[in-house]
């Protein structure tokens, strides 16, 4: 085990929605967090990371900063979505490396996992078949970085892990409709929807099935996981609830109190059919989630009323 009390521990992506959870979680541990803005670091450059790394001398890392974005960012993007995933984790794993970080801790994607397979999906599902070409830029990314974090296990004996976490929601997330995941997306226009008296247009055929999981669920395993997981294998981080596109906006407008008719915008992508973890290996560890749907979404749709102008 490694105790994060008493230590250094960077959150880098700290303004991100995952980032944030991990800041809110780990107030609870007696730890120095460790953050640093985008505009004084920039961790698609390698050697101003390391520096700072150098200069900080973080314990523990957890690596939640990334560009990330729904189906259509991903796909209209892919080589930025590349670009920048790989150089933020490329980076800062040879930064741990060299300033001797004792524990690292790399955030994959559900999307690592190939576009059809079993499902719920098990760990050993990774590069097994072709990925989902929506967001393959994105996927090859945090492969590479999955593999990295192990290379360095292997070779220099660093304590470095990848976790895969579900299709996540909460407070804090991007609801910019040409990038927002469909959680946010949904939240959004239902709300808008319902000012104007409009119908809510669902992309795609709303028959694809996701799992949602809420980030403070997330961030929660994300710390046990970093005190207790040590392996070249990746963890899934799941046991969320499976919906479909179409249930969960029905679910939305339900919370919201809007009784409409959906209809549903046929030149929108789907994306995978079904994509829901095993998350069996976290869950005979003992931890749980905590947080229903329902909740998460109710507590979310608070925090968008608030943002929204
Ligand atoms: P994915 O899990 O990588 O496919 O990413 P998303 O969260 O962006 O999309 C999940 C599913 O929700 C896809 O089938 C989308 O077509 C569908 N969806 C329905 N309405 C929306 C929307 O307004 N925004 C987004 N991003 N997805 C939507």
């Amino acid at each position: 085990t490694f105790e994060l009390a008493g230590k250094r521990v960077w959150v880098a992506g700290h303004k991100g929605m995952v980032g944030q959870a991990l800041v809110r979680r780990l107030a609870a541990v007696d730890c120095e967090i460790l953050t640093v803005d985008k505009a004084r670091l920039d961790l698609r450059r390698q050697a101003e990371v390391e520096a700072w790394m150098a200069e900080h001398k973080p314990d523990a890392v957890f690596i939640a900063a990334a560009r990330v974005g729904g189906i259509q960012a991903n796909s209209a993007r892919p080589g930025e979505f590349f670009f920048d995933n790989s150089a933020i984790a490329t980076n800062i794993i040879h930064g741990a490396h060299l300033s001797g970080v004792a524990k690292l801790m790399f955030l994959g994607s559900a999307c690592v996992y190939p576009r059809i397979c079993e499902q719920p999906i098990p760990e050993t599902a990774m590069m097994t078949g072709p990925l989902e070409p929506t967001n393959e830029g994105y996927a090859m990314a945090k492969l590479g970085a999955i593999a990295m974090a192990k290379g360095y296990r292997r070779q220099y004996g660093r304590d470095f892990i990848s976790v895969v976490p579900t299709n996540l929601y909460g407070p804090g997330d991007n609801l910019d409709p040409a990038a927002s995941h469909v959680v946010p997306a949904t939240l959004r226009k239902v709300l808008e929807a319902q000012a104007a008296r409009a119908p809510v247009v669902v992309w795609g055929t709303g028959s694809p099935r996701r799992e949602f999981l809420h980030v403070d669920d997330a961030a929660d395993a994300m710390v046990f996981l970093m005190e207790r997981y040590s392996d070249d294998d990746i963890i899934n981080i799941g046991a969320g609830e499976d919906v479909s596109i179409r249930e969960l906006t029905e679910k939305v407008c339900a919370i919201a109190g809007y009784d409409t008719e959906l209809q549903f915008d046929l030149t929108k992508p789907d994306g995978m059919p079904r994509k829901q973890l095993d998350a069996g290996r976290l869950l005979a560890m003992g931890w749980r989630p905590r947080i229903a749907l329902s909740d998460g979404l109710q507590e979310t749709l608070e925090w968008v009323r608030g943002v929204l102008p």
